[in-house]
């Protein structure tokens, strides 16, 4: 089914501020969420209210905890989400930093304790918009591992976003942002919610260790792994994402067995460098070449004669267009679980569908 976007953020919102979250926090979070599908990243978008209601009724994320900054020392910060939103403490430990830069330069930014970060481009993408270049490192704990390292069969880490955005004088800044596993499992579970979804080859393995394209190993019992992307590469960045974010930041990586004590729960810490892209002299000679080397990559011939290649931010910015203009596309099994979600939160029927009206 088709959904409008503002229909959305309203339920959504409505559901959080069910659950006493502030009108403005409960916004933001629903804004993320589904800026998050209008840019294609359904794995990272409205599907996660289920579990964000779950988490918020069992105590796990605390919806009326404020960030702290616990380090301030200069270009060096940390802040403490204490399992807040990770959607309102990383934006307000970025804002914070960024206005820093204009004394520092450079800021080297902690956030830690963070209920699930949600999109890291999010993030990436306000530096961008302030004029300056960010690198994320990040990393996933509270839930048993779900990604297996390179040439083993059992999960050892999460799926570890990294993200890097450069800003350009003119044109939309490149947003690399992704998973460190092969697809994100946010995306294995938009395709378990289809019923008969696959996914790609080379992303998950079963218990035993064989390749699988069925999304329900990472879901039923015995369970499989998700797989890092690009072999011993992608494993190996996972890792760093998780020593930077996890062991730096956040002084907790997936080896602390926490979650088994403490129930399902999805916690991110971050590592975050924002450059002011003056820091070795003029901006406007960095800006022309990011820009060359965009024509230059662009100049190249390609298989489908009909489409230059892209950059990476350009594909949410495409998806952007198309979703604004037709909506927001919802499977039913999905819908039906975001519609649990929010009479769980205690939201009448009638509320429910007067805000969908
Ligand atoms: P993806 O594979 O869809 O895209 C990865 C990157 O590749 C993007 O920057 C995209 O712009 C670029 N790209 C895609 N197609 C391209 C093309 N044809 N040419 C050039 N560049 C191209 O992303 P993903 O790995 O599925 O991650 C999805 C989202 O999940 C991200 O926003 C990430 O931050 C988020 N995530 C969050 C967590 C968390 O714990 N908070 C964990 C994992 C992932």
């Amino acid at each position: 089914m088709l959904l409008n976007s503002e229909k959305l953020v309203a339920l959504i919102t409505a559901i959080f501020v069910e659950l006493k979250a502030t009108t403005s926090d409960a916004k933001e979070v629903a804004e993320h969420l589904v800026t998050a599908n209008l840019k294609g990243h359904d794995s990272h978008g409205v599907g996660m209210v289920p579990t964000y209601v779950s988490n918020i009724l069992r105590g796990k994320c605390d919806v009326k905890s404020n960030p702290s900054l616990v380090q301030d020392d200069g270009a060096i910060m940390l802040i403490d989400a204490k399992m807040g939103f990770g959607q309102v403490a990383g934006r307000k430990a970025i804002d914070m930093a960024i206005q820093r830069l204009d004394q520092t330069g450079l800021v080297c930014l902690g956030v830690r304790n963070c209920h699930h970060l949600g999109r890291i481009g999010s993030y990436a993408e306000r530096c961008s918009e302030a004029g300056y270049i960010s690198i994320h490192f990040v990393n996933v704990v509270g839930h048993d591992p779900l990604v297996a390292p390179f040439g083993g069969k059992e999960s050892r880490l999460g799926t570890n976003p990294f993200c890097c955005a450069i800003p350009r004088g003119n044109g939309p800044p490149i947003v690399l942002d992704m998973a460190t596993s092969a697809i994100a499992h946010g995306k294995v579970r938009v395709a378990y919610m289809k019923d008969g979804g696959e996914v790609p080859n080379e992303s998950l393995i079963d218990s035993e260790g064989n390749a699988t394209q069925n999304p329900s190993v990472m879901f039923e019992e015995p369970l499989g792994s998700m797989l890092p992307f690009g072999g011993h590469k992608g494993y190996g960045l996972a890792l760093i994402c998780e020593l930077l974010g996890g062991a730096l930041a956040g002084k907790w990586t997936a080896s602390k067995k926490s979650h088994e004590k403490d129930g399902f729960n999805i916690v991110n810490h971050m590592l975050t460098l924002i450059i002011n892209p003056s820091i070795f002299g003029e901006k406007e000679t960095f800006e022309e070449e990011v820009q060359n080397m965009i024509d230059y990559l662009k100049s190249t011939k390609t298989k489908n004669h009909n489409r230059e290649v892209l950059v990476a931010g350009e594909p949410e910015l495409d998806e952007l267009a198309t979703r604004s203009k037709t909506g927001i596309s919802i499977d039913e099994n999905s819908w039906e679980a975001i519609i649990k979600a929010a009479k769980d939160s205690g939201l009448s029927d009638k509320t429910i569908t007067s805000i969908l009206r």
